[in-house]
């Protein structure tokens, strides 16, 4: 590990002044740190943003706003959000380890990197790590990335649990540039596709720092998060759904789904839910809607059990949810 400045300031003008000054924010650091071990990721200098008390979680009307350094695992016992946004919480628990849970938090959940082992290995080419240098992962061997949202430069997953319940839920990040300037950006802008630019993974300006994240009046309806994986714990989904569906006299009237698992960013698709909406639940409405979910899939080698997969687990969800 190379050697870097810590700094730990008291209050957000001091960490937007370190921000300007070219700082990279670390709050747990249980992806950061590994990063820097590695070598794959060799900051200068860092603002731990733990003391600036973005640590609370508090009503703004009918919503709630999450502060950034929120710890994954106080979120997931708070009660309200067991109450009204329980697919937030059974994401967050299906998501690492309890001692990780303990450390990791809200901003920083949103901002972990790809799992895509070739990522990790500074020994081979990898467009996210190196623009340009080109993609192991794509002559190598394919098992945990992605199907949708893929680009000839990268088909790296996107790895959080959390944030494709927040794709959901509807929820907004909570923004504020280096000059303290606070904006709000919807979840389903903040991701970028990879694209020709893979290491471009957010909307994300140089010094902006996350300050909350912002859930929604409850949507009610039921809400489940089901997740496949190798293991029963500790393990990132093979495929993941975030389900909030509401009945209305026998018929869908309300479904949002958000899948893990399969995309370059928490992936969501309109047309999926439109095809839901409004019909009486049946297999072959759940059939439909997954070959509607995998019309633009790319089924590289190694790949084509994830279609399989999504498939199933949206069918189950749905069934269970629509009875
Ligand atoms: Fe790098 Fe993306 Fe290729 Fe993985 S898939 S090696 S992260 S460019």
């Amino acid at each position: 590990m190379r050697a870097f400045d810590f700094n730990r300031p008291d209050d957000l003008p001091s960490a937007h002044a370190a921000a300007r000054d070219g700082a990279t924010f670390i709050a747990g650091g249980t992806n950061l740190i590994d990063l820097m071990k590695l070598e794959v990721m060799a900051p200068d200098k860092l603002v731990d943003i733990s003391r600036l008390g973005l640590d609370r979680i508090t009503p703004r009307g009918e919503s709630l706003h999450v502060g950034a350094t929120v710890t994954n695992a106080d979120l997931a016992a708070d009660m309200r959000i067991r109450r009204d946004y329980p697919v937030l919480s059974r994401a967050l628990l299906a998501g690492a380890s309890g001692q990780l849970r303990n450390k990791a938090t809200t901003g920083g959940n949103l901002l972990q990197r790809t799992r895509c082992p070739y990522f990790y290995d500074t020994d081979t080419p990898c467009n996210k790590r190196s623009p340009g240098a080109g993609c192991a992962a794509l002559g190598g061997e394919l098992r945990d990335h992605a199907i949708l949202g893929t680009s000839e430069h990268c088909v790296a997953l996107h790895p959080s649990d959390m944030a494709v319940a927040l794709r959901a839920l509807g929820a907004t990040v909570e923004v504020e540039d280096s000059e303290g300037s606070r904006r709000e950006v919807a979840l389903d802008d903040f991701y970028r596709l990879p694209g020709d630019r893979p290491d471009r993974e957010t909307t994300l300006a140089r010094g902006d720092l996350i300050t909350g994240v912002i859930l929604p009046p409850p949507a009610g309806g039921r809400q489940s998060y089901r997740k496949v994986r190798d293991r029963a714990s500790y393990a990132f989904a093979l495929v993941s759904i975030a389900a909030i569906v509401r009945m209305e006299k026998g018929k869908i009237g309300q479904a949002a789904l958000a899948f893990g698992g399969i995309g370059t960013r928490p992936w969501r698709d309109p047309d999926v839910e439109a095809l839901l909406v409004g019909e009486a639940p049946s297999d072959a409405l759940f059939d439909k809607a997954g070959t509607e979910l995998m019309k633009n899939a790319v089924l590289r080698e190694g790949l084509a059990f994830k279609d399989v997969l999504v498939r199933r687990l949206l069918t189950a969800t749905l069934r269970e949810m629509t009875q």
